[in-house]
């Protein structure tokens, strides 16, 4: 028998458990032929065309990264990047740099600032004016919720301290009620809209300067989390469709269709039969030589994010003197809204993947599913809940038993600058107290998947992975941990990431290591199992394969 490829001398997880015996795999046409021993296959196969000796590392699925947003990162990786800066100086530093050298760019665009690095969370237009003088900038949140804009765009956008905050969002502003220069989620259009529009050439590069990145990581197969017009970024289906076509897209790709957040009940009907148009319209596109691109998901954002209070509570947020104060956040959709849309999109045969960050976001999305489900939707579209931050312990019951999937961004669950300096304040100790409840999850039964999010958080597995387990953030291990009765082991980790992501993303295929799977495999650079827990952010890749080709080899 011959082989395209022969891995040895391996140990082998196979996407929920460690193997025994098995330390081989041998891959012919894109698909696992043999798991066997090392002699056994050194023997039937060691004339494979390609042999690797994994010298006792960790062989295992290849990653799927259940939320990310590949296009999104990689367009933001060729522009002004502070995604790399570890404070406010770095940031400004870079954002001035860029500036000196791109002398004729009409809008400076960028973002990966971090709130924990400005005072109060939000950085000012007056510090752009200092670095950039006189010229429209507008530089994305790493968390994609907010823009930080100079003096010049809030000009060219006519706004002042007259301009209205629109219904979805928030113009930050002084005392006087001037705008300072920070934009809150729908607020950030009001300037985003005045920038031109990526182009097809650019969003190409950026999916293809993104997957060569994720190919790296060991990354083969992604939810893309939003396809669709969001923050100054349009619809980038078509991105998608010519790279599968031209046989470019060297992963699994399931789309989430963004559902726009201005729906009313009488525009629900309209809506769900436009997202069914663009579901048949990509269904038909030419097949491509290897990587596909699916999009029977709908992308429902729920809510903001905690740190910026647009996040939807229960109970109201704390004041600065720990008083109950008068907001509790921000819903996108009435409750009746979202319920009869969730309603009519899974009775179309649709996935749902909510943003939930707050308890009240995670209890609005249960009651549109329980309805949906009352109406005769089954589930088996496998819904998944994505973030989940803050849980209101009685929840976690009525999320087993409707089946969903908790999809967690493990790397934020630990106590770093944003929990301590922002989060916890205006929560409060009490509910700080049931954040990320991952163990909770599990007990309970609910399946597992994992994903990154990035380019709000880097999309190293191994970074989410050991907060997963350690729940502190990676490389600080003096922290106090977070809530460690929520940590998980390392296999329930890895299985997540692994079975777990493929399984919501329908690539039933992928995520497990047996004959007659597709062969999408990752060979670590170490057997993180041998590792104490606290290196774990240590540990890399060293080959990726993707339907039986090597996408990437660190040597
Ligand atoms: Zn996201």
């Amino acid at each position: 028998m011959t082989a395209d490829l022969l891995i040895h001398s391996a140990r082998i997880f196979d996407g929920r458990t460690l193997l025994g015996d098995a330390t081989a795999v041998a891959v012919a046409d894109g698909v696992i032929t043999a798991v066997g021993s090392t002699r056994d296959l050194l023997s039937s196969h060691g004339d494979a065309a390609r042999v690797l000796d994994a010298g006792g590392n960790l062989l295992c699925p290849s990653f799927t990264d259940a939320h990310v947003h590949p296009i999104m990162g990689g367009y933001e990786m060729g522009q002004c990047d502070l995604s790399g800066a570890a404070d406010a100086d770095a940031c400004l530093a870079l954002i001035g740099a860029y500036a000196t050298a791109n002398p004729d760019l009409d809008w400076i665009s960028g973002g990966g600032w971090r709130m924990p690095h400005f005072d109060g969370g939000n950085p000012t237009a007056d510090l752009l004016e200092r670095v950039a003088p006189d010229r429209a900038v507008y530089l994305i949140n790493a968390d994609h919720h907010g823009a930080w804009v100079s003096p010049e765009a809030l000009r060219r956008a006519g706004i002042t301290a007259a301009t209205p905050d629109p219904a979805d969002g928030r113009i930050d502003r002084d005392a006087d009620g001037r705008p300072t220069g920070t934009l809150q989620e729908g607020a950030m259009d009001l300037v985003g809209s005045l920038l031109p529009a990526p182009t097809d050439g650019q969003y190409t590069a950026a999916l293809h300067r993104a997957q060569a990145y994720l190919h790296t990581l060991g990354i083969t197969g992604w939810q893309d989390a939003i396809v669709g017009a969001y923050a100054g970024h349009r619809d980038t289906t078509d991105t998608y469709l010519a790279a599968q076509a031209d046989g470019s897209l060297d992963a699994r790709v399931t789309g989430a269709l963004w559902l726009d957040r201005g729906l009313t009940l009488d525009g629900v009907q309209d809506a769900v039969a436009a997202l069914v148009a663009r579901r048949e319209r990509i269904a038909a596109a030419p097949s491509g030589p290897r990587g596909r691109f699916t999009a029977n998901t709908i992308k429902i954002m729920v809510d903001g994010v905690a740190e910026s209070e647009t996040a939807a509570l229960k109970e109201p947020y704390l004041d600065r003197c720990g008083h109950a104060g008068d907001h509790s956040g921000t819903s996108h959709f009435a409750p009746e809204v979202l319920t009869a849309v969730v309603r009519a999109l899974a009775l179309a045969g649709f996935q749902l993947h909510f943003h939930t960050i707050g308890d009240r976001a995670l209890a609005e999305a249960l009651d549109a599913l329980e309805a949906a489900r009352d109406a005769g939707d089954d589930g088996a579209a496998r819904h998944h809940i994505a973030h989940l931050q803050l849980v209101d312990p009685a929840d976690v019951a009525r999320m087993a038993a409707l089946g969903v999937t908790a999809n967690l961004q493990a790397l934020w669950a630990c106590n770093d600058d944003a929990m301590t300096e922002l989060t916890v304040p205006i929560l409060g100790a009490e509910r700080a107290g049931h954040q990320y409840p991952f163990g909770d999850f599990l007990r309970a039964g609910l399946p597992l998947a994992m994903g990154s999010d990035w380019p709000v958080s880097t999309p190293d597995p191994w970074q989410a992975i050991h907060v997963a387990v350690n729940r502190t953030p990676p490389g600080k291990d003096s922290a106090a941990p977070l809530l460690p009765a929520q940590a998980l082991t390392l296999g329930q980790a890895l299985a997540a990431y692994t079975s777990g992501s493929a399984r919501v993303t329908h690539h039933d295929d992928a995520g497990g290591i047996a004959p007659g799977r597709r062969a999408d495999i990752v060979v670590l650079d170490a057997d993180p199992f041998a590792l104490p827990a606290r290196r774990l952010c240590e540990v890399a890749a060293r080959m990726t394969v993707f339907a039986g080709k090597v996408v990437y080899a660190k040597e």
